[in-house]
This record gives structure tokens, sequence and C-alpha cells, in this order.
């Protein structure tokens, strides 16, 4: 059995950034990547854009180029998966049957897309957007000519995809549970934009809706909702979100409900056990001392280097602020901060002039900012969300004075 300094669990953006910032802080010990999925260290967020758009190939996905993995030493184990921790003797077991032994871990699991439950999720035609392989299949569909989708779920992930498939002609009608599209990172003004955008474009909407069953006998070809109607379709999209892949964090004792709990350096509860990313339950200091886990580039990235200063020796509370986008038709969503806790919007600019945004406040302090087609109020607007700042709503939605000049 070969044990390594650093072990790191996951190939997404995570775990190929820690391995990335160990390297660049200089650590010199053995690294040793292990990841589920096949290809090597890529960007996710393509998958539902460009990439499913068939805009970007594959390749112009990597991370990086797959020498540097050699070139730097770091080890990449793919195509297998963690089933079992041993915390005591720090050896991971592995689907194949290996053993794997580890100084430090550093667990970059992510999450599995939430699965559809109900009756007929078994049936061909039903896909997930979450690696390369579930979009790989999806992209089949479109090139053996599916054009009827029912995308189950309103968030970036399904509204994402629905976007792209309108843009390659198929119909799309969204199924989403809550009243309201983006229920889960956006306010009501944004939710209703994007909802009347996604109509405007030729997608049918049925919220507060229900998922009753799928049709067919082999393969999908409807979804009958509770309400009784059954939209006829030949491919579904589920983006129902994630569940965070930890099991066998959990099952060797990590403290975590929803996901695996972090402290501000992203020490768990194991001893020489780490955890970044989608997965790692953190007190964020944007999240107004609430227990958060953020699925983003951004918190996946910074934990890494979180954690590749820890192991080197020089340890920094993370306090990075939150960032996300996402693209939709022309319209690209950029936001700062977290919403967490406000007790009033500021809508700045006109959504039917297609670029405005809405800033989210608590007891009057700037604490995040929404931006739609106005990238300067997302750069400028994050800095007032850093700079925890004090600024009136009548100034906020001033579109002749800049945001810089409100601190
Ligand atoms: P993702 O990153 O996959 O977009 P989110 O959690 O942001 O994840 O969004 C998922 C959306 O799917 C949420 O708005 C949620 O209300 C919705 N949703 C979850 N389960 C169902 C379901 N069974 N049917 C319809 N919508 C669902």
């Amino acid at each position: 059995m070969s044990r390594y300094d650093v072990v790191i669990v996951g190939t997404g953006h995570g775990g190929a950034q820690a391995a990335i910032a160990l390297r660049q802080q200089g650590f010199e010990g053995s690294i040793q990547m292990i990841g589920r999925d096949p290809s090597p260290p890529y960007e996710r967020p393509p998958l539902s854009k460009e990439y499913l758009a068939g805009e970007k190939p594959f390749e112009r996905l990597l991370i990086r180029p797959v020498q540097f993995w050699a070139d730097k030493q770091i080890g990449l184990t793919l195509g297998e998966s963690v089933t079992r921790i041993d915390p005591e003797a720090r050896e991971l077991h592995l689907a194949s049957g290996e053993q794997v032994g580890y100084v430090r871990l550093i667990w970059s699991g992510g999450g599995d897309a939430r699965r559809l439950s109900c009756p007929g999720s078994h049936l061909d035609g039903l896909h997930a957007v979450r690696d390369r392989r579930d979009v790989d299949r999806l992209l089949e569909d479109l090139q053996a000519g599916i054009r009827n989708f029912v995308v189950v779920g309103g968030g970036y992930i399904g509204l994402e995809a629905a976007s792209v498939l309108r843009k390659l002609g198929c119909s799309v009608t969204v199924v989403e549970t809550q009243d309201r599209l983006l229920s889960r990172v956006a306010g009501e003004d944004l939710s209703n934009f994007f909802a009347e955008e996604h109509q405007r474009q030729g997608v049918a909407l049925r919220l507060g809706a229900q998922v009753e069953r799928l049709e067919g006998e082999s393969r999908v070809e409807g979804v009958t909702l509770a309400s009784g109607e059954t939209i006829a379709c030949d491919a579904v999209v589920a983006g129902i979100g994630i569940v965070p892949s930890v099991g066998p964090l959990i099952a060797a004792g990590a403290a975590g409900a929803n996901g695996v709990d972090v402290s501000d350096t992203c020490h768990t509860s194991l001893e020489k056990v780490y955890a970044i990313g989608d997965c790692a339950a953190h007190a964020n200091p944007y999240a107004n001392g609430a227990v958060v886990r953020l699925e983003s580039v951004q918190n996946a990235h910074d934990m890494a280097n979180t954690v590749a200063k820890a192991i080197c020796g020089d340890p920094q509370p993370y306090d990075a602020m939150p960032w996300f986008w996402s693209n939709q038709y022309d319209l690209r969503l950029q936001t700062a901060g977290l919403s967490i806790g406000h007790d009033a919007t500021v809508l700045r600019g006109d959504p039917a002039e297609r670029s405005f945004s809405v800033i989210y406040l608590r007891d009057g302090i700037v604490i995040a900012v929404d931006a739609v087609n106005r990238t300067k109020d997302y750069a400028q607007g994050g800095k007032l969300v850093k700079a925890r700042a004090e600024v009136s709503p009548e100034l906020l939605a001033d579109t002749d004075v800049p945001l810089k000049e409100m601190r």
C-alpha cells in the first residue's frame, strides 16, 4: 500500500486547485488525487452552457493541460471511488479493492446530482447536468434528433439548460416546485425578470408544480404533474440540486448533517482531514453567522487555497467574498455576496432595458448585489459588500452615481 503526504479526493475545481496551490506554495511532498470522474480535471460551469451548446470542445474545458499534472508530480487516479475511510490507520479503501494511505486528506467530493425519485425515474431519456458524462449523454440525444424537452428544476442548472435548448431550437417546458424561479439563490425581482424572459424566449413555465411520474415504456414520453396535466416530451433534464458527496467521511465519524462541517481553515472534526467546496458546511463571514454550503467555483477555489496555506504552515481563516454567475440567452447574471437575511432590496436600473441590479441590504448595510448585464455594478457593488458599506437606498438606486462613489 502506498502512502502519500497529501491525498485529494475529488478532481473538480476544489481538488484540482488544492493540488495546484500546494505546489505554488512550495509544498514538496507527494500528492495523489483520486476521482470518480474518468476525465482529467475540467471546468464544470461550461457544461450547462457552452459545452452543451456545442460552442466549446472538451479540450477547452481542461483546468490544466494533461501534461501539467505529471510535470508537477501530482498523481491522478481517475475513474476510482473511495468507499471507506479508516481515520485511525489513515487509510482509504477504494472501489477497486485497493488501499491508499494518507498523511493529510483533502476531501473535495462535491455532490451528486439529486435524482428524481418518482415512478418512471428509471426510464431512458432522463438526464442530469452534473459531469461530462451526463452532458455527453444529453448531446447524444440531441444528435439523434430529440427536440421536445421538459426541464425539471428552475435553478441555475435547469434555466441554463433551458436557454441552450431553446437556442438549439428545442421545445422546452420548465417545471418548478416553488412558486418562482431561482428561489434558492435570488430575490423576487430577479425571479420575475427571469420568468418573463424565459417565456419571451418561448419556454413554457409550470411554477408551483409537482412532478408525479414520468410516462413511457422504456424511454420517457411525458411528465405528469400532480395537477393531472401530462406534458408530452422525448427527454427530461433534471436540475434539482445536489446531494453532498460525503458518505465515507460521515461514516468515519466526521461531524456533519448537510455536507461535512469544517472550521475556518476547512478542517473537519477528523484529524488531518480537510474538506472543501460544495460539500463543506462552514460559517461563512458573509452569511450573517449562518452555516452554509456554497456550490460555486469561487468557493471551491478559495477553500482550496485556504487548505494549501494551512498545510504549508500559514493558516489563515477563510474569508473570501462569495460570487456566482449564470448565463442565460444574452443575459449575464453576476452575484456578489450572500443575500441571506436581507431586510430590504433596492432596484437599480430598469429591467425592461435588460440591464439592472438588485442590491440587498441588512440593517442598512449592503450585503449582496445581483447584476444583470451590469458588470460594473457587480464589480463595484462587490467592493461595497466587502467593505460592509452603509449606503442609503435612494443613493443606491441612482444610476447617475457609480457604486464605487458610494463608499
Ligand atoms: P441547481 O444547482 O441544480 O440549479 P438549485 O437548488 O439552485 O440547484 O435549484 C434546483 C431547483 O429545483 C430549485 O428551485 C428547487 O425548488 C427545484 N426542485 C427541486 N426538486 C424538484 C422537483 N422534484 N420538481 C421540480 N422542481 C424541483
